[in-house]
């Protein structure tokens, strides 16, 4: 059975690219009819956090993900303990007393000859009671086996890395805390729930090195791995939680679609697009990792409204009412063709409400409306009166305005006054929507001292 997980630390909102990989990941399971675990990733006791952790749960559940378990590695430490243990019983975790500084100086040493900064594994080699004499605690390194790794990645397609470029990495710190490379393996390979496939980010390529000797050495089968590349932002920098890059928050804010913003992360960096996007099924159904290119996609918000806007496009009012309780039904038809988000949606419910307040006029444009609202008080007296009649009236005010100005500079004046926008509706419907009296209280408010 294919499982996949999502393993997000709670130090911060999730940004644009965990939730992709969230979705990635719920979208493989899904294809697969399998099962896809949420497992908070939060042995980092100091920066994590509840509050941020429950952000989480909100930002994947509005995206429409839900998982079929979810756990925190905080309540898991006897398990981990366990594996330090078989480790340790391996011979494949040995104790190092080296303090920053000797391990810096050492660096130093190596990077002036021109060697790379590779832990020497002097602790190995050390009478076996220096180290305990010494009254330093000690943190334990796992002794990583030498050789070419290599995997078929479902994204990246055949991989390979020598571990011989790595340091053995420290899997028990000091303090006695653990890394995640050591409790991500025990997790992953939990009986109750082994996971199939790990679909994480290409920052995580030396992990996998690393953790597969760490599956081999705990005697458990390991999961398929995909390394998709990592998405940068427009202007081509590396999304980052602290630089405040765009967040599930933000896209939630700007109202934009979940479906929508679950296209473009879905699609992101891929040359495929999935042609009548209803729901998530839909996404999964055309998910293709062999269609991943290798290269960083650049992720610009645009592509959020512009998904959202043709979904917006497809959408009933009633289809609406889901995301937008209040929406007027009559007068969704009128700008469902402008509408990217929720938030222009609010926009335009202010608009028509009767009390909003228009903007002033600019000082060349208010004779020009002045003389609009006469001839509309005096030369349409039956426009409230006979219903049927009235787009056509509207029409012909419109018309006649043409006597005075040609070009943009005869109806954006009065999208301004009735709207405090350049664009909408076409204009006959919007003005038989607002009423004569709306119209005529605005063109007045707007050449108004
Ligand atoms: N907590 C890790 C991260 O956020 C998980 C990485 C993984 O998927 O193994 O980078």
């Amino acid at each position: 059975m294919v499982i996949t997980r999502f393993a997000p630390s709670p130090t911060g909102r999730l940004h644009a690219g965990n939730l992709r990989l969230a979705l990635l990941n719920f979208l493989y399971s899904l294809q697969h009819q399998g099962k896809f675990i949420l497992r908070i990733d939060d042995t980092d006791q100091e920066r994590s956090c509840l509050q941020h952790e429950h952000a989480i749960y909100q930002d994947l559940q509005w995206l429409g993900l839900r998982w079929d378990l979810s756990f925190r590695q905080s309540s898991r430490d006897a398990l981990y303990q366990k594996a330090v243990q078989n480790l340790k019983d391996q011979g494949l975790l040995y104790p190092c007393y080296e303090t920053l500084q000797e391990l810096e100086e050492k660096r130093q040493q190596q990077l002036a000859k021109g060697l790379p900064p590779i832990y020497d594994r002097s602790a190995l080699n050390q009478d076996s009671t220096a180290g305990p004499l010494s009254g330093r605690k000690p943190y334990w390194r796992f002794l990583l086996t030498h050789q070419e790794e290599t995997w078929d990645d479902l994204v990246q397609g055949p991989c390979h890395y020598h571990t011989q470029h790595l340091s053995d990495p420290v899997l028990v710190r000091q303090d006695g805390s653990l890394s995640y490379l050591l409790c991500s393996v025990v997790d992953d390979q939990d009986p109750a729930h082994p996971i199939s496939h790990v679909i994480r980010g290409a920052d995580h390529i030396t992990n996998t090195a690393i953790q597969r000797q760490l599956f081999a050495a705990l005697k458990r089968p390991c999961p398929v791995f995909g390394h998709v590349s990592l998405v940068s932002d427009a202007s081509g920098h590396k999304l980052s939680k602290r630089q405040g890059s765009t967040c599930a928050a933000d896209l939630q804010g700007e109202g934009f679609l979940p479906l929508a913003v679950a296209k473009v992360l879905a699609e992101l960096g891929t040359s495929k697009t999935t042609k009548n996007t209803f729901c998530l099924q839909d996404l999964a159904r055309d998910l293709d990792f062999s269609a991943f290119g290798l290269a960083q996609p650049r992720l610009d918000s645009c592509l959020f409204a512009q998904a959202s806007g043709k979904l917006f496009a497809k959408m009933t009012a009633q289809d609406v009412k889901a995301f937008f309780p209040s929406i007027n039904e009559a007068f969704w038809p009128l700008i469902q063709g402008e509408i990217h988000s929720l938030k222009e949606i609010q926009s335009w419910h202010s608009v028509i409400d009767p009390s909003w307040q228009g903007p002033k006029a600019n000082p060349e444009d208010q004779d020009y409306l002045r003389w609009a609202g006469t001839l509309l008080k005096e030369n349409f007296p039956d426009l409230n009166v006979c219903e049927s009649m009235e787009l056509s009236q509207w029409k012909n005010w419109l018309k006649e305005l043409k006597q005075q100005r040609q070009g943009p500079e005869l109806f954006r004046p009065l999208r301004q006054s009735l709207t405090a926008k350049d664009h909408g509706p076409p204009l006959p419907e919007l003005l038989a929507f607002l009423g004569k009296e709306v119209v005529q209280q605005r063109l007045k408010a707007a050449v108004q001292d």
